[in-house]
């Protein structure tokens, strides 16, 4: 049976959908097979600094800048319309014009280990990519032109990665492109009427309801949303209301980096490495109502082709039920899949 869901934000309708093909939907399509030859030729691996340009930022405990020894690495993207992702081309609102004009587009270099994945690191080695965000993200601020900042990290070919090396790329607009905007917009409306955020409202109403909740505490929470767009979508972000993603202290990323790494460890283990996209969501600069807005991160598992009608007609058809998701999700111990998970 087919159920029409509205999002609490947005307003966005998605169609709920569980059948039969919602097996296949869940098909595993692994992210990426591995190439040993790989980092031979790879332009982000520790040893190849010079190809992949001059570093705006680096954690780097031993060695010089643009050597190696680092731990995660900004780069500029020195191509940035011809090397756009093709999560990028789809974006609406004039984005591939701006990055040739005004705009900024870099590449952060997660890790030196060419065949990571956040679900297999250390806490500690995801809380320094969180930290070159926030870093980038602080300093690109300073830029009174820019108005949003976007994270988009693609996993996997499918996803639309052009490297297979762990990479997320930082774009800082001088606009706030459609989807944020829809969601300013909504949570900003939301509100005037009530007085409250929405995302923390939508948090402890799933706390209670306690069926897509995958794991939280007093800190962090992880959850598939009510109208998940796609099979599996999942939200991270802090119980406590944040607007802005550059705000988080050091401790909060640390938080933030252990939940993040404990939820892909159970999506790559119940769908065997995806492919996907996380996309960071902060509060525009000089949003009208900061306690409207809450940053937050959206993890968009990639295990079948998105009709056109989903990304530009805005209709979204979802064949497994959050509920199903955040249950398989919750019985992944020790990155096996058990029970439901194992398909
Ligand atoms: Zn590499
Ligand atoms: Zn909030």
């Amino acid at each position: 049976v087919s159920e029409l869901r509205r999002d609490p934000v947005t307003g966005r309708t998605v169609i709920v959908a569980p059948e039969r093909a919602g097996a296949i939907a869940w098909a595993r399509i692994s992210s990426s097979p591995r190439d040993p030859a790989a980092r031979d030729r790879c332009p982000f691996c520790d040893g190849h600094e010079d190809w992949a340009g001059r570093e705006l930022l680096a954690w780097r405990p031993h060695g010089l800048p643009n050597g190696p020894g680092w731990q995660v690495r900004v780069v500029a993207n020195r191509l940035p319309a011809l090397r756009v992702e093709s999560q990028f081309a789809a974006l609406p609102g004039g984005l591939l014009e701006s990055l040739g004009g005004l705009g900024a587009h870099e590449v952060v270099i997660d890790t030196p280990d060419h065949d990571a994945t956040i679900g297999r690191s250390s806490a500690d080695a995801v809380a320094r990519m969180l930290w070159a965000w926030r870093e980038r993200m602080r300093d690109l601020r300073r830029d009174l032109r820019m108005k949003s900042f976007l994270v988009v990290k693609n996993v996997g070919v499918l996803a639309g990665a052009t490297e297979p090396h762990p990479h997320s790329q930082l774009v800082a607009l001088p606009f706030v492109p459609i989807h944020q905007d829809d969601e300013v917009v909504g949570a900003g409306a939301y509100f005037r009427r009530t007085g409250r955020c929405v995302f923390c409202d939508v948090m402890a109403e799933e706390i209670s309801a306690d069926t897509r909740v995958i794991g939280h505490d007093d800190s962090t929470m992880a959850f598939n949303p009510f109208a998940s767009r796609v099979p599996f979508e999942t939200w991270v972000t802090t119980r406590v209301h944040h607007a802005a993603f550059e705000d988080l202290t050091d401790h909060d990323l640390h938080v933030v980096a252990v939940r993040l790494q404990d939820v892909m460890a159970r999506l790559e283990a119940a769908l065997a490495d995806p492919a996907s996209t996380l996309l960071l969501h902060s509060a525009p600069v000089g949003i009208d109502e900061p306690a409207s807005y809450h940053w937050h991160i959206e993890i968009i598992p990639r295990l079948g082709p998105v009709p056109g009608l989903a990304w530009d007609g805005g209709i979204h058809i979802n064949t497994v039920p959050p509920e199903k998701a955040a249950e398989a999700l919750r019985q992944v111990i020790g990155g096996e899949a058990v029970g439901a998970a194992r398909i």
